[in-house]
């Protein structure tokens, strides 16, 4: 898959933009603050609907305007996708592809395969589950249509149960409508739990060749499914916890509780590893994102490196750099010296300045 050009009206500090990428490697670098990331954030916007930094549309709307436009064209498999995006202040987004509105923003899942590496990525390993459950929820939902459409019932069903849970303590008649929640609760939070753990075994075992390869054979990393409830057990395990549930006024049992175990060498990496450790695992699973997605979707993902690069040793440059072959990608940096010193070849080269951006080659 390949992006070729990109429009950005109104987007952050973008008031009008259209660039041209090449098919293999494009620089973008610029000072601090110029709108780098931002090109990138963008096109991630395009995979997922989302920012990978904000929940909030608004955000990614210019200060000075009402509302912003992307349009990108992609091509994947011998089919060219027109992306419009139509990003509002206080209103759901309007997307469309090639022409046709689609009636939800989460029947673009799917359609652009990217894989951002970011300076945001070690929070994948050290911040909250909830960091990890993204992280889990956006790769599937790239290859698996109904397990986005699950998630989006499932989140419903918690919102639902939880207001139940509330309305219970002021009035106990309500009581029995608790048992059809419970029931719907468990039909999707099963479905979800066994797509979550096929994913993840595929996860655990190309991660555990990228970290070995990456570490020379020093590490072994283990990825592992912390299951809240196993799916066998949820009814029960949800009945048992209802009183604690109706105490608390919210749900304890279910996917949504999940997490993602790191192991390196047995110790978990999520607590007790060194800095470096972390962000390799990082590279290792994001690495792992990009064999996974030639593997499903039968298409080699976009590359967006935001700055990555400056972070990493030389051995993990090279080998990082060396799996980027064939693959299109988009690299930010400040300067692009360390690049020509690592003999990198560089197809084409944008600067960026203040929110306009020059084409060098
Ligand atoms: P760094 O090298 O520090 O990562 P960068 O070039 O990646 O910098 P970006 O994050 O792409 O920088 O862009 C930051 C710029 O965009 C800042 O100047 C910020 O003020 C501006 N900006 C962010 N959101 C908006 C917005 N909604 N409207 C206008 N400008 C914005
Ligand atoms: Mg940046």
């Amino acid at each position: 898959m390949i992006i070729k050009s990109l429009e950005l009206d109104g987007y952050r500090n973008y008031e009008d933009l259209k660039i041209e990428f090449n098919q293999h490697t494009n620089i973008i670098h610029g000072n601090n603050a110029q709108g780098k990331t931002n090109i990138l954030e963008s096109i991630f916007v395009c995979g997922t609907t989302k920012s990978h930094r904000t929940n909030r549309d608004k955000e990614l709307i210019n200060f000075k305007r009402e509302e912003s436009h992307i349009r990108a064209y992609f091509e994947k498999n011998d089919m060219t996708y027109q992306i419009d995006m139509h990003l509002k202040k206080n209103k759901a987004k309007g997307i469309a592809v090639n022409g046709v509105l689609l009636r939800k923003a989460i029947d673009l899942y799917g359609i652009v395969n990217c894989v951002l590496f970011s300076p945001e990525d070690l929070n994948i390993i050290k911040n909250s589950p909830g960091e990890r459950r993204k992280f889990l929820d956006i790769l599937i939902s790239m290859m698996d249509k109904v397990y986005i459409k699950n998630l989006v019932e499932y989140n419903k069903i918690i919102e639902n149960r939880n207001k139940l849970l509330k309305d219970i303590a002021y009035d106990k008649s309500l009581i029995g409508l608790l048992d059809i929640w419970d029931k719907k609760l468990c039909d999707c939070g099963k479905q979800i739990i066994i797509t979550r753990k096929k994913f993840i075994n595929d996860l655990k075992i190309i991660t555990s060749d990228m970290h070995k390869s990456l570490t020379g054979n020093k590490e072994d990393l283990l990825i592992d499914y912390e299951q809240n409830v196993n799916e066998d057990d949820m009814e029960n395990e949800v009945f048992l916890n209802r009183d604690r549930d109706l105490y608390l006024k919210n749900t304890s049992i279910g996917p949504h509780r999940d997490d993602l175990i790191f192991l390196i060498n047995d110790i978990d990496i999520r607590k007790y590893g060194s800095q470096g450790q972390q962000r390799t695992a990082a590279l290792s699973l994001k690495l792992a994102e990009i064999e996974l997605i030639k593997k499903n979707k039968n298409t080699k993902p976009i590359l967006l490196l935001d700055d990555v690069l400056s972070e990493l040793d030389s051995d993990r440059q090279n080998y990082l750099l060396n799996s980027l072959k064939d693959i299109q990608t988009i690299i930010t940096c400040t300067g692009i010296d360390e690049f020509v010193k690592n003999r990198f070849k560089i197809d084409k080269v944008f600067r960026v300045e203040e929110g306009k951006v020059i084409s060098e080659s």
